[in-house]
């Protein structure tokens, strides 16, 4: 039943039509954060205009960023990691650049390790020949490595854990330990962990960026990416540069990632469960030499992780035997029927890729797990242990191993 009292106000319809006010929401409570959309948001005064606005404060003004869905999101995203600040912005890649361009100038150099997620390689090839920014990679397993690579004018020593694709863990404490030791700002990608099973800041690194296209939507149909920080000046250099560029992001993907968080330790604690379940199971079958799981003491920097995590998400690499080519490796994602063939994860669908690395990474993963042929990445989604342990079954028969 709705009662309305009539009031024009002695308005025309179009003038009315945009001048009466909206229903009154008191009284109104609903889990679901509503999406609020406009990018006119209106003053009380010309005085509340021209206020100065403190970029780390929340207050509305403008709607490519101040927008009460988007901050509810960053704040709840904040919370999930113990971070004093957040932002929202496009994607996992545009959260990466963020910090990268907030860091670094002309004549400043970054370190990236080998494994980090593969734009990351072309975005410092890109700064150094647009802008003369340096950078070196280190082996993200061996602190000596970054040790040799830091110089008097590092500016940011990047990490991520575990790398992509091949599930190294790097000692995250080393790193950090001597990145403070030389005053350095450092960020990790802490996309695999969801935030959940890996608390940066109480490492102390800077920041951490998500992102939340992954397990936070949960259902592979939005793209979004976060910057946490409890770093305030570092952060509000990275607003600046979000504010810069004009990154705005679509209350409604916000609203979409708010509804995934309600079950996003829910699915990814399954979803992790059932990769492990399924990680065991192929550390025993006869294709394969070794699982890439940094649960699995057969992962590089599995001390690392039981040190540093609380748990392991659903993602992880299996290196076929020595034997086995890269057109085996085909035939087996080709012959998958449950596990589709896609990039991303953390979605309910669980997906399977056979993995391409540069010579000079893989040169690095033999010596640490000795010759072994091509690698497999599985994202597990939702499906059962039991189905998705037949379909990989029946995908991995084509190999016959020994036969
Ligand atoms: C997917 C991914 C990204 C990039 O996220 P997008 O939202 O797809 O840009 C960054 N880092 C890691 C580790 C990822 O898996």
């Amino acid at each position: 039943m709705s009662t309305f009292k009539p009031k024009n106000n002695g308005l025309d319809l179009p003038t009315h039509l945009l001048h009466t006010d909206n229903a009154d929401t008191t009284g109104y409570q609903a889990l679901a954060t509503p999406v609020y959309r406009g990018s006119s948001i209106f003053f009380n005064s010309t005085a509340e205009q021209r206020r100065e606005h403190d970029p780390l404060a929340l207050s509305y003004t403008y709607g490519i960023r101040d927008n009460p869905t988007q901050f509810t999101l960053a704040k709840k995203l904040a919370e999930i990691e113990g971070a004093k600040h957040a932002l929202v912005c496009p994607s996992g890649l545009s959260a990466i650049t963020l910090v990268a361009q907030a860091c670094l100038k002309t004549g400043d150099h970054w370190c990236i390790p080998d494994n980090a997620y593969g734009p990351v390689h072309a975005l410092a090839q890109s700064l150094r020949q647009d802008y003369g920014v340096e950078f070196s990679v280190y082996e993200s397993t061996q602190i000596e490595s970054l040790v040799a690579a830091v110089k008097d004018h590092t500016r940011l020593i990047w990490t991520e854990s575990p790398g992509s694709l091949t599930f190294e863990v790097p000692d995250l404490r080393a790193i950090v330990a001597l990145a403070h030791s030389k005053g350095i700002p450092t960020g990790i990608d802490n996309t695999w962990s969801a935030g959940i099973a890996l608390k940066p800041f109480e490492l102390g690194l800077d920041f951490s960026i998500q992102a939340l296209t992954k397990y936070q939507c949960g259902h592979a149909d939005v793209l979004l990416g976060a910057v946490l920080s409890n770093n305030s000046p570092l952060f509000a250099a990275v607003e600046r540069k979000n504010r810069l560029y004009g990154l705005g992001v679509s209350p409604e993907d916000c609203s979409l990632v708010l509804r995934g968080l309600y079950t996003l330790p829910l699915r990814f604690e399954a979803q992790a469960h059932t990769a492990l379940e399924l990680a065991h199971w192929l550390s025993q079958h006869p294709a394969i030499k070794t699982v890439l799981h940094p649960a699995l003491p057969s992962c590089p920097g599995h001390a690392w992780f039981k040190r540093d995590f609380t748990g392991a998400a659903s993602v992880f690499a299996v290196a076929l035997h020595q034997q086995f080519s890269d057109a085996d490796a085909c035939a087996v994602i080709d012959r998958l029927k449950l596990f589709r063939i896609a990039y991303s994860w953390g979605g309910p669908e669980s997906l399977g890729l056979v993995v391409n690395i540069t010579d000079s990474r893989r040169a690095h993963l033999v010596s640490l797990l000795g010759e072994c042929g091509p690698m497999l990445r599985f994202a597990v989604g939702l499906e059962t242990f039991k189905d998705l342990r037949a379909d990989l079954e029946q995908a991995l028969s084509v190999l016959n191993p020994g036969a």
